[in-house]
């Protein structure tokens, strides 16, 4: 079977990229498995650069090919923020993900809603030869000022879907990975997946 190495530290996002892969046919692998301790700065100027470069240096340093995602919110009352910034946007250190959540609405506040906002994710599928590829998704919703739910991790419980009136929060795993920015990007990655696949 071939190996994969989901080339991310966050939590949360090991766990939905691991069931969305599950049954591709691939031997999963996380950073913390393989004892395999990796800080990339993320200094790109967008979320494909910053894929890219987890990706390449995950699957260098392992030996695999990896599959990294960079993702941000954007909010169009913000002009699009946090955005890239989206994990370091809050000024607070060692910032929590309520205390961004809080911080997000704190900068709304003075904004008439309602508050669009999308997700989006970049991931980057890269092989230890180097060469890196790419797919994206997005998924539309709203800013909500209470939090509601308690699945998922990051801006989820202020992210409403509008056709489901529901948070992201409030979704199932399954629920969210049939609807979410990293789901889109990983359907949308699926040739190049394939191709791994038959390395
Ligand atoms: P990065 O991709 O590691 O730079 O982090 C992106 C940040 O965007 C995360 O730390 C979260 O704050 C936010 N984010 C990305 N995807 C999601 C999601 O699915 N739900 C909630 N927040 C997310």
């Amino acid at each position: 079977m071939q190996h994969l190495l989901i080339a991310t530290n966050n939590k949360g996002k090991v766990e939905e990229i691991q069931a969305l892969l599950n049954g591709y046919g691939f031997t999963l692998h996380t950073p913390a498995d393989l004892g395999l301790v990796l800080e990339v700065v993320e200094d790109g100027q967008t979320y494909a650069e910053n894929a890219a470069k987890k990706a390449a240096a995950f699957a260098l340093a392992s030996g695999m090919p990896a599959l990294a995602d960079d993702s941000g919110l954007e909010v169009d009352a913000l002009g699009g923020q946090p955005g890239l910034h989206s994990h370091r946007f809050c000024p607070i250190p060692n910032a929590s993900d309520a205390d961004r959540r809080k911080y997000l609405l704190e900068r709304l506040d003075s904004h008439p809603r309602p508050w669009r906002a999308r997700f989006k994710a970049t991931m980057a599928l890269a092989l230890p030869s180097g060469q890196v590829k790419l797919a994206e998704g997005q998924c539309e919703g709203e800013i909500i000022p209470q939090e509601r739910g308690s699945n998922g991790f990051g801006y989820d419980p202020i992210f409403l879907i509008p056709e489901f009136g529901r948070t992201m929060a409030e979704l199932e795993m399954e629920e969210k990975n049939r609807l979410s920015h990293r789901a889109r990007a990983i359907q949308n990655a699926r040739s190049l997946l394939n191709e791994v696949l038959k390395l």
